[in-house]
């Protein structure tokens, strides 16, 4: 079995407060003032009986982390630790997720709040050596306008590198809002040559993701999971060549299943879905990119070319230029092709 923090893979699916560390946030709300509650603190803070995980619990802890974030200090300290913590995982491509409507008050307005993540991503990119891009996000709990409002910031930015916006997405909880009433601000994002990249199908099942595939026209879609319980749906995923941005931790951590093994992701690699493993929100979820690629080997029984499948899955759903999938990929050869720690030892 080779190292899993050595194969190159691209890391499509981390929201920005939610891949904080939790030393970070305790550092930032002390320096603040702010009193978090300790569930945040402890490091498994969906620690709780299945019955008790779910979106308000989670929700709930997000936005107390979110309301730490007050400058942009703070701001750019998020996006270089996470690509760090990314590239030291071998992710070589970051699409960072971010709603800058929450931090807007403290810089002065979405668009520096848009500005201050990008120009931190492109120094993090030189910094840690990989690429960091930024999915600008709207939320299902606020007006359909303001997703418009933010799609034609997001299109200011369109690009494919590093400090650019490569994509535009719908966060919050799945069972709120019209999905149908945020069609607009999607089609203002891929007239600009943003990716389509909204949540669905994870706390709603195949018939959301129905209405998420006709209505936003994703190309990517955050999770999916639960097109797997319709075979039509799924088979729709697969023949329109949507990616799923499957996260096992967080579909447990929310108690979507009761557990890593329940995460239908064979069923999803086998129906020919295109994959990418995320991690979602490492504050909440507990655990970071490789965790997902370990997930795969150890509870679905994935070995090293099929977990060199994912990540070239991974690769290919990125927004990145050719040239720079090319040289990843290349990178995922590299890797499959060393000898597996034993290989060279001789049979007993
Ligand atoms: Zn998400």
């Amino acid at each position: 079995m080779r190292d899993l923090t050595r194969l190159p893979k691209a890391h499509l699916h981390l929201h920005f407060t939610g891949s904080m560390s939790v030393p970070t946030l305790r550092e930032i709300a002390a320096t603040r003032g702010v009193r978090v509650p300790p569930a945040l603190l402890d490091g498994d803070p969906l620690r709780v009986p299945a019955t008790q995980r779910g979106w308000f619990r989670f929700q709930r802890l997000y936005d107390a982390a979110r309301a730490c974030v007050r400058s942009e200090g703070d701001m750019r300290r998020i996006v270089d630790e996470a690509a760090a913590a990314d590239a030291a995982e071998g992710s070589v491509r970051l699409e960072l997720q971010v709603d800058p409507t929450s931090y807007a008050p403290f810089v002065g307005g979405i668009t520096p709040a848009v500005e201050i993540v990008l120009d931190a991503a492109r120094t993090a990119s030189a910094a840690h050596g990989l690429e960091v891009a930024v999915v600008v996000a709207a939320s299902r709990t606020r007006h359909p306008l303001d997703a418009r409002t933010l799609a034609r910031l997001a299109a200011r930015y369109a690009g494919q590198g590093p400090g650019e916006v490569v994509g535009f997405g719908l966060s919050n909880d799945e069972r709120s809002g019209d999905t149908q009433a945020f069609a607009r601000a999607f089609r203002i994002a891929r007239d600009a040559g943003l990716a389509s990249v909204p949540h669905g199908g994870e706390l709603l099942g195949p018939e959301h993701v129905d209405t998420v595939l006709t209505t936003l026209r994703p190309d990517r879609l955050g999770h999916g999971v639960r097109a797997s319980e319709d075979p039509a749906t799924l088979d729709d995923v697969v023949a329109r060549g949507v990616a799923l941005e499957v996260c096992p931790a967080s579909n447990v951590g929310l108690g979507v299943y009761p557990d890593t093994a329940h995460v239908p992701l064979r069923t999803l690699v086998d129906a020919g879905a295109i994959v990418a493993l995320g991690a979602d929100d490492p504050l909440l979820f507990g655990t970071r990119l490789v965790a997902q690629y370990e997930a795969a080997r150890s509870a679905h029984g994935f070995d090293d070319a099929a977990l060199a499948d994912l990540a070239r899955s991974s690769i290919r759903a990125s927004r990145a230029s050719e040239g720079s999938k090319w040289r990843m990929l290349a990178g995922v050869d590299s890797w499959l092709a060393e000898p597996a720690p034993g290989d060279d030892e001789a049979p007993a």
